[in-house]
């Protein structure tokens, strides 16, 4: 289970670069801390409770199931006198099961884990110790065993196998030396035999943690680059749809609306306006003025005539030189010159010096509306050209105005001019 804050903080910087550093290592010098050693035990945690969880579920039934049949087998007072001991691991390993149940703090979890341990290899121990004869070894080596499946399987921090590995050896020594059947010299040996097995155990769960983290690392790695690459899509995606000076949609992009919002038919289902808007005598304004203040006059028009439609709706596109294209879908006629008529009055009212114009002394846009109620059938090329023709009657007509695309003639909306 892979938890919230462990998918957010993958993206911190320090943590790739951390990443990228305990991967340039070789892979037994991996060691995690801070950060990254938090994320990969919120990683883990669930699936080594499991183990942990069935493991204890394990050890309880076999003592109960060894407990019944020493009844059944063995002699009676034998038998018996293992069953007090024998009883502790039941209720130690509900306790150690009902912990891991859920995530608590650390040292909560390491505690009732040695705790547990140590608990239930000593219970074993007693049971052979209480039955004595052939019982006391043979249940020191089954403690031993017993240790080495929870040293090997359980996925915890190293400091807490060492212990169970250490309890598990003091255990086997100290009840050796007081095995009435075996000699001190004798005890100590099997001990030391018995120890470096358990080393070998420590030292192979040891690998197997490492290459855990080692696998984590990469998976944070993955998932960094996997983040970049959408981030660079999105960004070249942008790119690729926005005209870099101005911001808004360039012609490609329109051209994609258009087939979008037409969806793919010979007309617009809920009707549409489109308004072609041109600036008035900008030569002039790049002549007179310079070419860099005309660029900085394209950046203002193109903002005050996305201030002018809505933003959720309406779409504004950058669709030559000096020229946007505006569409305004689902509008009437009278909504559609409500909107060039704001349009081009707040173009004239932002007072942006064009000396050289013929018009004004400030920028002006001369405007043509083309509109397709919902029961006709025209495509976006058409639409686009009956406003390109009214934009030219606009033009002809003295500039700075908004005119109606009409089949029989073209009306003017709003002719006004400075002078
Ligand atoms: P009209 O009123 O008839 O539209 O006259 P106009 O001067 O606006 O039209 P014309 O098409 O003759 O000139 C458009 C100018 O726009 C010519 C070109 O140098 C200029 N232009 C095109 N793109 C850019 C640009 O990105 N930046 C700048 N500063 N000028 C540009
Ligand atoms: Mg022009
Ligand atoms: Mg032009």
């Amino acid at each position: 289970m892979v938890d919230r804050t462990h998918l957010d903080r993958q993206d911190d910087p320090a943590v790739t670069a951390e990443v990228e550093r305990l991967l340039a290592q070789r892979t037994r010098d991996i060691r995690l801390k801070g950060e990254i050693k938090r994320l990969f035990q919120a990683r883990v945690w669930s699936q080594t409770a499991k183990i942990i969880r069935a493991w204890m579920t394990w050890v309880a039934f076999l003592d109960v199931l060894t407990l019944a049949l020493n009844l059944v087998m063995l002699p009676r007072s034998i038998a018996l006198s293992m069953l007090l001991p024998g009883a502790i691991i039941p209720p130690v390993a509900a306790a150690v099961v009902l912990v891991w149940r859920k995530r608590r703090p650390s040292w909560v979890q390491g505690v009732s884990l040695i705790t547990g341990m140590f608990l239930i290899l000593l219970s074993i121990v007693l049971v052979g110790a209480s039955a004595g004869g052939e019982f006391y070894e043979r249940h020191l080596n089954i403690m031993l065993f017993v240790a080495i499946t929870a040293i090997i399987i359980f996925g915890v921090p190293q400091a807490w196998t060492v212990t169970v590995a250490a309890l598990a050896l003091g255990l086997y020594l100290v009840f050796q030396v007081q095995n009435p059947g075996l000699e001190i010299g004798n005890a100590v040996a099997a001990t030391l035999f018995f120890a470096s097995g358990i080393l070998a155990t420590v030292a192979a769960r040891r690998t197997m943690t490492i290459l855990a983290q080692k696998t984590f690392l990469f998976e944070l790695r993955d998932r960094h680059r996997v983040a970049e690459l959408a981030e660079a899509n999105d960004r070249l995606e942008l790119l690729a749809r926005t005209d870099p000076l101005t911001g808004v949609d360039n012609r490609r992009r329109m051209t994609e609306t258009l087939d979008h919002v037409w969806g793919g038919g010979g007309k617009c289902p809920g009707g549409a306006a489109m308004l072609m808007c041109d600036i008035d005598d900008f030569k002039k304004l790049n002549d007179r003025l310079g070419h860099a203040e005309g660029d900085r006059c394209l950046i203002e028009v193109a903002r005050l005539i996305r201030e002018n439609v809505r933003r959720d709706r309406d779409h504004v596109a950058r669709y030559g030189g000096e020229e946007f294209l505006v569409l305004l879908p689902s509008v009437n006629e009278q909504e559609a010159a409500i909107v060039a008529e704001r349009i081009r009055e707040c173009v004239e009212a932002a007072r942006l010096p064009n000396p050289g114009s013929r018009v004004s002394r400030y920028i002006t846009l001369s405007i043509g509306v083309a509109v397709q109620a919902p029961d006709q059938a025209i495509s976006p090329e058409q639409l686009q050209r009956q406003a390109d023709e009214a934009l030219y009657v606009a033009k002809q007509t003295g500039r700075n105005r908004a005119v109606f695309h009409r089949l029989e003639s073209s009306s003017l909306l709003g002719a006004r001019s400075m002078r």
